[in-house]
């Protein structure tokens, strides 16, 4: 019997789970993917944007680009998913598989915050990092900010590594002197997943480059005209220049789906990915892992890639009676770029009890060398 296998989203874990799933099953089964957008663009790249290193031309793929592996590409939005039937409606059609595999990643919700959307640029976005490439490169001195909107988003470095790019941007234009750089951040720590040693060295890093960090300082509105943010706990920053991330949501299609659990994401199985329905499979960032440290494991490309692999190889036993895929062990890696042509490395065990195992190394030119090296292998092998 020929068996098909629909993986809706074509980011990460969707094109790593595709991929997969192709070079492991006989031509005669079908692996379909659904995807909006007709670009990809590897999340990690959008800092490189950011500061002008790379151009999106360099770092963008065509996610039909797929179908040259012999993976079908359906281009539209997956509007309401059947998790039970395993059936998926897109636009006009309807999609069924016998297995499914859910990679639709997490929406931006800037709108959830009042003002923010208008008062500055939401950098987790292709579009929203040209922009702020763009004004920064207009920008003669002033007040920067960067902000994260919620205690909990994708790839935990990221506003701090943004932070630190800007500053290393600011000191090569010479006008970090009359520049401030502060961020205001929702958590208590950076990167509290990876345990406080990790959280100091990254604070130690934003403290020798000057930029001011002001942690547990939740937005409740921003006034673009006034260029003024209001936090919850009563106090108020000024800026001239604001890069923010924006407040994550699961997609609609899959809070209306009855797949998401009480933390707003997608429960799975932490060593198999599935999820409550038979056959229904969710990897990275739309899905909730929670560590036995309280907080969920981070969403990031090192484990939607991971994820997608063990799913890849599940599906593929299943249907051709193979070996079944070991458990997935959230083993993760990552590099904190620190704005002046560096970055440190950080790794570990996530699944590490009763706290993650991370180390995070000494900034390296190495290292920032080995993070463009990673993206590039990535793009090669995936998209
Ligand atoms: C600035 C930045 C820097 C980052 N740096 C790193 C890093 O250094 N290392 C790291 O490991 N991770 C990093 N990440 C995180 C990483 O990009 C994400 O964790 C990863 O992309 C998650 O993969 P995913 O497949 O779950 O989701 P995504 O890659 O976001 O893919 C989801 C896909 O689903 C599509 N989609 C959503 N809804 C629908 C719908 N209704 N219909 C059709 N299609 C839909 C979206 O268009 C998208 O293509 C970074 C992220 C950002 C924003």
């Amino acid at each position: 019997m020929h068996a098909s296998v629909l993986v809706l989203g074509g980011g990460v874990g969707g094109n790593v789970a595709a991929t997969e799933l192709r070079r492991l099953l006989p031509p005669a089964h079908a692996v379909t993917l659904v995807e909006r957008s007709e670009r990809f663009t590897l999340g990690a790249s959008l800092l490189r944007i950011i500061v002008g290193e790379a151009s999106p031309d360099d770092l963008t793929r065509s996610v039909s680009g797929l179908s040259r592996r012999g993976v079908e590409v359906v281009t539209g939005d997956v509007e309401r998913i059947d998790p039970a039937a395993r059936r998926v409606t897109v636009g006009a059609r309807q999609l069924g598989a016998d297995h499914l595999v859910i990679a639709l990643g997490a929406d931006l919700e800037p709108a959830t915050v009042p003002g923010l959307a208008e008062a500055g640029h939401s950098f987790y976005s292709l579009e929203g990092a040209i922009a702020l490439r763009d004004a920064l490169a207009r920008f003669d001195g002033g007040r920067n900010v960067v902000l994260t909107a919620a205690p909990a988003y994708k790839c935990p470095a990221a506003p701090y590594e943004t932070a630190m790019l800007i500053d290393g941007s600011l000191r090569r234009r010479g006008i970090r002197d009359r520049s401030s750089v502060d961020l205001y951040a929702a958590e208590p720590a950076p990167m509290g997943v990876a345990g406080p040693a990790v959280s100091a060295a990254v604070r130690g890093l934003l403290g020798t480059k000057g930029i001011s960090y002001h942690p547990e300082h939740q937005i409740a509105r921003a006034d673009a005209a006034a260029h003024r943010l209001h936090f919850a706990n009563g106090a108020s920053a000024p800026y001239d220049l604001l890069a923010f991330v924006a407040p994550h949501r699961a997609p609609r299609a899959v809070r209306e789906s009855g797949l998401t659990g009480e933390s707003g994401w997608v429960p799975v199985d932490r060593a198999t990915l599935r999820t409550r329905f038979e056959h229904v499979w969710a990897i990275g960032d739309v899905t909730g892992i929670p560590l036995s440290m309280g907080k969920p494991l981070p969403k990031a490309a090192t484990f939607a890639t991971g994820e997608a692999e063990v799913v890849a190889r599940a599906i593929a036993a299943e249907v051709t009676g193979g070996e079944p895929a070991g458990p997935y062990a959230a083993l993760g890696e990552c590099w904190v770029e620190t704005g002046d042509g560096r970055a440190a490395r950080g790794h570990g065990d996530f699944f590490g009890e009763p706290t993650p195992v991370v180390a995070l190394e000494a900034p390296s030119a190495d290292a920032h060398h080995a993070k463009a090296a990673w993206e590039r292998a990535w793009l090669d092998r995936w998209a």
